[in-house]
């Protein structure tokens, strides 16, 4: 990789963050820069913790000579994904990797004050024991959210978060950045962190109680203007009929292929079902219904994709959320539709996979975010002048 002449010690550390070793002559081959250039921006990257000289075992008669490779351990994390009912919290390194992770019981409705402090409570006791400096916090909630100022937008199960300053709570508890998005776009930078690195145009498809998708584009998050992009589950659906949704409109994805949507169908059918969980539960014990109604709903979903791939030409599809744990009969409905509804070129090299990270994915992007935040060049080169 040649970096430019003038690349800073934030640019040389980007280099540095895929894990390899080299020495001082390695990396100035490797960008093209002074030896003396190279040595300076080293030495404040050492200073700063965030490199470490590893030495070198390999004598050959000469001085050996110093290698160099990115210290994740220097700063730690927080992450948290929040649902409804329940949070995740973890403490990362600097790569993401979770250090320690907390499954909490919470009420979301209970409000931001009772549940931003339970977080933070937790997060000061996974943290304290382990002395290390905090680079940043990242958080994903269960409803729309203002990226640029962390505050949840006319949240709908959020009681009482509605224009919440989330960010100002916690950073009384953690003076460092505070970054907040909403679950599914965090799913898609946890994914795409995590599993799909090299892949530049990606959509994460989120199929619970909701139906959203989160967009990697030219390899990064793309929010949109407001940061309402990828809301699937109120585009108007082929075969939705004139089905109500929750929104006010009829027609809407989510109105007939959400997990309770789902469930609702199965139960006009004489099949007790009410959440994701149950429509899951049914497919898992063979119930030939469920599994069917399960790929149906794979169909109206694939549909409303073959809009999405004609227009943004991804290379690859993730499936996740709750009802994605019924398996093969909902990738198999996305698939189907897709191929059928989708110009050959738009597909020839297009994937379409469940999700792998399961029910950690947010939580992953939400490091995943922080990360990128506080090693970007930008923050880092201010910070190490
Ligand atoms: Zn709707």
């Amino acid at each position: 990789m040649q970096i430019s002449p003038s690349a800073s010690p934030g640019e040389l550390l980007r280099l540095l963050r895929d894990g390899q070793a080299r020495t001082r002559a390695e990396l100035v081959t490797e960008t093209g820069l002074a030896r003396s250039t190279v040595r300076a921006r080293l030495d404040s990257l050492v200073d700063a913790g965030l490199v470490t000289d590893r030495g070198n075992g390999a004598s050959t008669g000469g001085r050996p000579a110093s290698r160099f490779v990115f210290n994740a351990r220097s700063r730690l994390v927080l992450a948290a994904e929040v649902g409804a009912t329940h949070a995740t919290v973890a403490v990362t390194d600097l790569a993401g990797e979770p250090l320690t992770t907390e499954r909490l019981a919470l009420d979301i409705a209970d409000g931001p004050d009772a549940v931003l402090g339970l977080l933070t409570k937790t997060w000061r006791a996974l943290v304290t024991p382990l002395g290390t400096p905090v680079a940043g916090v990242g958080i994903g909630l269960p409803g729309p959210v203002e990226h640029s100022t962390g505050r949840p937008t006319n949240p709908p199960i959020m009681p009482g978060w509605n224009g919440y300053d989330v960010p100002a709570r916690v950073a009384a508890d953690f003076d460092v950045p505070v970054l907040v998005d909403n679950e599914v776009n965090l799913m898609a930078l946890g994914e795409h962190a995590r599993c799909h690195p090299d892949e530049q145009h990606m959509m994460v498809v989120k199929v619970a109680t909701g139906i959203g998708a989160g967009l990697i584009s030219n390899g990064e998050l793309h929010r949109g203007a407001v940061g309402a992009a990828g809301d699937l589950g109120h585009i108007l659906a082929p075969g939705a009929g004139d089905a109500p949704c929750r929104c006010g409109n009829t027609g809407c994805l989510e109105a007939v292929a959400s997990g309770p949507a789902v469930a609702a169908r199965l139960s006009e059918a004489g099949i007790e079902a009410t959440t994701s969980a149950d429509v899951v539960a049914l497919v898992q014990s063979g119930n030939p219904v469920a599994g069917q109604a399960v790929r149906q709903a794979g169909r109206d979903i694939g549909e409303v994709l073959a809009g999405c791939v004609s227009l943004f030409n991804p290379s690859l599809i993730v499936i996740g959320g709750s009802l994605s744990n019924a398996g093969e009969m909902l990738l198999a409905g996305v698939r189907e539709a897709i191929y059928r509804r989708s110009l050959p070129l738009a597909t020839e090299h297009l994937r379409i996979v469940p999700s792998q990270t399961a029910d950690n994915a947010a939580m992953l992007g939400a490091a995943a975010m922080v990360v990128q935040h506080a090693l970007s060049p930008v923050v880092l080169d201010r910070q190490l002048v």
